[in-house]
């Protein structure tokens, strides 16, 4: 992160910029005076006339306070799940059967649109929301962004197959987040299939799955036939339970951008994943460095919807530009607050594209000098 300007540091301590840019180029760095400066640099040019950096918790423009809520307040929310596991072991087709089979009341079919997420409705009656993106790539990206979306991974291994290299980049991802994990051994239904084999080499991993005394819970499947699938989202929510997932409905939204993609006719579509809150038509958001007002919202079943809860993915219409998958997105109420928020995240992303700081050997100071 960048912060101040070298002629803002300047007059801070009563200099001149060409003095700071001297010595900034002294310690090999050609800043111009509009040039913001990090941490480091910072901390060494003040030390050069004296002075020690003070870290104040500034009041960055750019970001939106999120209130803690009352306790009072939380409701019950259904968990996020991401499936992830090595490839071909059946993580696309686990989502598709669950898409597919999932025919809650009052609705024609499974899941008729791709926008990232999906929400279905377990046996029992409860609510289970997916991240339709198999694989750890979206898992992590989002978590480079600070976004933490996924409350449960699934783990899926085939069971005519062994712990396999991205099995185990799954699983530490999950750990590394501190992400509960629920293992699907799938393709029950090979000939070849041998899930003790699975949970043997688990146990060598040091994860015992509850039939070998562990703690994980663990369900044999296959994403083929939908055997011991409705049995898994079970278990999916019993380890939700245990976690005790809560949510405020009642304020402005908060959430997280799925993903955003450009429509030449309807313009940009952005899927959002409602953490908190209600998301309603008409609102105005900030989501990363866009601005936009919800002007029409879809659900996964290409339904229009007029608000959205939390845990509940939807896909929006009225952002002026692309967000980033991974991005925070803020129901804001005052217009001018909002558009100065926006202008400030662009300006900095504009300043972080054209950085020229350029770090040079001291051979080439010698040559330029
Ligand atoms: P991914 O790479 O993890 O997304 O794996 P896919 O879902 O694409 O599955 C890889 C292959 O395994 C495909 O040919 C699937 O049809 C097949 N497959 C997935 N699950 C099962 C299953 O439960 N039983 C059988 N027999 N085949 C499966
Ligand atoms: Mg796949």
């Amino acid at each position: 992160t960048e912060f101040v300007t070298v002629s803002e540091l300047a007059t801070m301590m009563d200099k001149t910029p060409t003095d700071i840019i001297a010595t900034l180029m002294g310690i090999g760095i050609f800043a111009s005076i509009n040039q913001r400066l990090d941490a480091e640099t910072l901390a060494m040019v003040a030390e050069e006339y004296g002075f020690e950096v003070e870290w104040v918790s500034a009041e960055l423009t750019e970001t939106i306070p999120e209130e803690e809520d009352d306790p009072k307040d939380l409701e019950a929310r259904p968990p996020i799940v991401t499936v992830m596991g090595h490839v071909d072991h059946g993580k696309t087709s686990l989502l598709d059967y669950i898409r597919t089979s999932d025919v809650t009341e009052g609705e024609a079919g499974g899941i008729t649109q791709h926008i990232g997420a999906y929400s279905v409705t377990g046996e029992s009656g409860r609510k289970i929301t997916f991240l339709d993106t198999p694989g750890h790539e979206a898992f992590t990206a989002m978590r480079a962004r600070g976004a933490q979306v996924t409350d449960i991974a699934i783990i899926i291994i085939a069971a005519d197959d062994d712990v396999m290299p991205q099995t185990k980049e799954a699983i530490n991802h999950a750990q590394a987040a501190g992400v509960p994990m629920v293992f699907a051994i799938n393709k029950i239904d090979k000939p070849g299939a041998n899930p003790d084999k699975v949970k043997e080499q688990l146990s060598g991993m040091n994860i015992l799955v509850e039939d070998w005394g562990g703690k994980y819970q663990s369900q044999e499947i296959s994403a083929k036939t939908g055997q011991g699938v409705e049995e898994l989202l079970e278990k999916v929510l019993l380890e939700a339970e245990m976690l005790d997932l809560k949510a405020n409905p009642n304020k402005n939204a908060i959430g997280t951008v799925i993903e955003s993609t450009l429509d030449k006719g309807r313009g940009y579509v952005t899927t959002l994943l409602v953490e908190a809150g209600t998301l309603k038509v008409g609102d105005m958001i900030i989501a990363g460095t866009q601005l936009g007002r919800v002007k029409i919202m879809h659900d996964e079943h290409d339904q229009v919807v007029k608000e959205a809860g939390p845990a509940k993915p939807v896909s929006i219409l009225g952002m002026q530009g692309a967000s980033n998958a991974g991005d925070r997105f803020h129901v804001m109420t005052d217009e001018k607050e909002a558009k100065a928020i926006v202008n400030k995240r662009q300006q900095l992303q504009r300043e972080q594209g054209l950085r020229t700081t350029k770090h040079i050997t001291l051979d080439e100071i010698g040559r330029r000098l």
